[in-house]
């Protein structure tokens, strides 16, 4: 999962929908790993980008003081869910250069701590035109549009504006000297780009604050090619303790083949398939398919393993073909925000998808009538879907909740009367003064659930405006109150309908009754579109057969279509429900083998195995989907791995630490050709719901495995590549 800022408050409270404390640094933040423990987390990584890391100083600052396995670095990710790092190649794609150079990239990934870095790489984008023609955008005049400049000139090739970086990495000099180390641009006069188009890019050809290239394809696949190389070196030479995934980019099956065979043949063992983020099914199984079988002739041709993964894809459609060409990993938060980009936010699984109940906050332009009218309906819905799910009178619900508005209410006005001058609102920043009103005002979370958060807001301002030397007017706060409680007499509540409906079945939380709310409420805040959709989510009641932790605490809360702390933890569910397909179609497999004390002379995991158990590397190395690696007590350690310094094999931490491991896998292939796994490490690991099947013959593991996935031996898809095109490749 790509980490970009997912989070909810741990203490959030759904009754007054109110945060924890209204300083988010005293909030309890919680990303999805911590939600779910450790055994139910629904990812196996998480991916964090430089280019995402860099919009906040702050964090980034924090991340290379502490790295992201550490509690000071925000992110706080456990130590056994791996990370990869990159640039984030998507976010600079309208530059002439990526921002960033080889080695400085190096540095950042060892400073974060990562498991993974990846290589610097440029989007080939897939625009239709080779030529482009880049801008720096803050030398374009104020108001300037790409209508201002010539069709002659913008006609044939791409335009890309953007803001520069005050500084360009050295690299940039060799190819560009014109636009490094330039500072702040002047500002274009636009007749520059009159007369005809070959002019132009002449007279732009040395502009520090242009670069034109006629094929910019080409010399993006070609500098993503050269870091490869670069980085390569850099990493060898300095012995980083990351592992280095190399970055490829294409614009067809066959210009990724010819990438993969390139960088394959510089030594690397992990490749990252960039720029198919986007693209349709189809492609993408083109594309994973040529390179599924460039890497598995490889991998039989030179008796080694090789992993790949593919950026910012992960569709369910594709499982099939994404296990079959032996891809190993992959990323994606689409399944996280569908959960409130659009609708079917609500997933059981890849069919079964529901609309949430739409309950909107005010908006900041209504004025505070329409702002406590709309906090007055929303609550009574709310109120009512929690009485719905309760299955208890959601008019007696209603009832209540009238009850408590009304108290909070009144009493809010006498404690003003008494505490107006109170020191603890002697203070200067508004969150303060609200933290104190929420500490000392026990109704100050109904006052602002039902009356708004604009009304409790204002009476905060005047708090702080308010002092007993120069006391305003009473009449400012009775005004605000008299406005609040003057819409609460007019408002035309359901609770009298509901009751009647209740009496005529003698039957209490029904749809029918909760129906007649919803579509009361969706009528007159103009969301009636929803109705069918909410119509099924309702009868349904689809968070009853989930088992998730969210649901299971929250309830209907997390089919609430209404902020962030809602919302989140609906796509941290989906998320739950994406990975449940996932291990279904894809299941976790570990194929291992106890190692002998011979390990900690091995240079690698995979040398030790092609040496010592040539059997099992021979007839395992160029499995798909499975996790190859050897046991010991101080952990499995995977094919790609160097081995431990010390190797211990007590049975019964070696014991622990493979139960503890197979926690989230599904299968277990053991080989061993001496004698059975020892009877508590069995035991150990099928408590935690992982089957153990042991082997003495390597080839019939390997069948065994295939057998488990539902593939036959010759498990890769057929090429669907045109000859052409794989002519044009070689
Ligand atoms: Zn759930």
């Amino acid at each position: 999962m790509p980490e970009w800022e997912d989070r909810v408050d741990a203490h959030y409270n759904f009754e007054h929908d109110e945060h924890s404390s209204p300083h988010t640094s005293e909030r309890v933040q919680q990303y999805i790993w911590d939600v779910f423990d450790y055994e139910r987390t629904p990812i196996d990584g998480v991916l964090i980008s430089r280019e995402q890391v860099e919009d906040s100083r702050t964090k980034f600052e924090r991340l290379i003081d502490h790295g992201v396995h550490h509690e000071a670095s925000g992110l706080n990710i456990p130590e056994w869910l791996p990370t990869i790092s990159d640039c984030g190649a998507w976010g600079y794609k309208q530059l002439p250069f990526p921002p960033y150079d080889n080695d400085g990239m190096l540095e950042f990934y060892e400073q974060l701590g990562v498991t993974v870095g990846v290589t610097i790489d440029h989007l080939v984008l897939g625009t239709g035109h080779q030529e482009r023609l880049y801008l720096d955008k803050r030398a374009m005049p104020e108001g300037f549009s790409t209508d201002d400049l010539p069709e002659d000139l913008t006609e044939d090739l791409d335009l890309m504006i953007d803001d520069w970086p005050d500084t360009w990495p050295d690299y940039v000099a060799e190819s560009e000297p014109s636009i490094y180390k330039t500072g702040e641009p002047d500002p274009f006069d636009l007749s520059i780009f009159e007369g005809s188009a070959d002019r132009v890019l002449a007279d732009l050809r040395d502009d520090p604050r242009a670069v034109y290239r006629e094929d910019d394809t080409d010399f993006r696949y070609q500098l993503t090619l050269k870091n490869a190389r670069e980085m390569r070196d850099l990493y060898e030479a300095n012995g980083y303790s990351f592992r280095l995934m190399v970055a490829i980019q294409g614009w067809d099956p066959g210009s990724y083949a010819n990438a993969a065979r390139k960088v394959l043949g510089m030594g690397y063992d992990y490749l990252g398939i960039g720029g198919v983020a986007g693209s349709n099914v189809e492609d993408v199984r083109k594309t994973t398919t040529e390179l599924g079988t460039v890497i598995k002739d490889y991998e039989r041709g030179f008796d080694t393993r090789v992993d790949t993964h593919v950026f910012g894809f992960a569709k369910t459609d594709a499982f099939e073909t994404i296990g079959r060409t032996g891809m190993t990993s992959f990323d994606s938060a689409s399944m996280l925000r569908a959960a409130w980009t659009g609708g079917e936010n609500y997933h059981l699984d890849s069919e079964r998808r529901y609309d949430a109940i739409r309950v909107r906050y005010p908006s900041n332009v209504d004025d505070l009538e329409d702002a406590v009218e709309k906090a007055l309906r929303g609550q009574e819905v709310l109120h009512g879907l929690r009485a719905f799910d309760e299955n208890r009178s959601i008019a007696v619900a209603l009832d209540e909740w009238l009850t408590s508005a009304e108290i909070a209410l009144d009493s809010f006005e006498s404690y003003l009367r008494e505490n107006r001058f109170d020191d603890r609102f002697d203070a200067s920043r508004l969150r303060d003064i609200e933290q104190s009103l929420r500490e000392d005002f026990d109704l100050a979370g109904e006052l602002k659930a039902s009356f708004s958060d604009a009304l409790r807001s204002r009476v905060h301002k005047l708090l702080r405006e308010d002092d007993p030397e120069e006391p305003l007017s009473f009449e400012e706060y009775a005004r605000l109150l008299n406005t609040a409680s003057g819409v609460f007499e007019e408002f035309e509540s359901m609770q009298a309908e509901i009751a009647r409906r209740e009496r005529a079945t003698a039957d209490v939380g029904t749809f029918k009754q909760v129906w007649a709310l919803v579509k009361s409420y969706a009528d007159w805040i103009g969301d009636e579109d929803h109705l069918q959709a909410y119509e099924k989510t309702l009868r349904n009641e689809p968070w009853r057969e989930c088992g998730c932790p969210i649901c299971s605490e929250l309830g209907i809360e997390v089919a609430i279509f209404r902020g962030n702390n809602r919302n989140r933890r609906r796509g941290f569910h989906n998320t739950r429900k994406f990975y449940d397909e996932f291990e279904e179609e894809l299941p976790k497999i570990l194929v291992a083998t106890e190692a002998s004390a011979s390990l900690s002379g091995a240079k690698t995991i995979e040398s030790y195995l092609r040496n010592n158990e040539p059997e099992l590397w021979n007839a395992v190395h160029d499995l798909p989907v499975a996790e190859i690696g050897v046991v010991t007590a101080n952990g499995v350690h995977e094919w790609w791995e160097q081995p431990p310094s010390t190797v211990s094999l007590a049975p019964s931490k070696l014991g622990q630490q493979i139960g503890a491991y197979c926690v989230r896998y599904q299968d277990l292939f053991m080989y061993s050709t001496d004698r059975p796994l020892f009877e508590e490490v069995r035991h150990t690991v099928e408590t935690h719901d992982c089957t153990v099947h042991e082997y003495s013959e390597a080839d019939k593991l390997r069948t065994a495995v295939l057998d488990r996935l539902g593939y036959k031996d010759e498990f890769l898809p057929s090429r669907l590549v045109q000859s052409g095109l794989a002519e044009f490749s070689q």
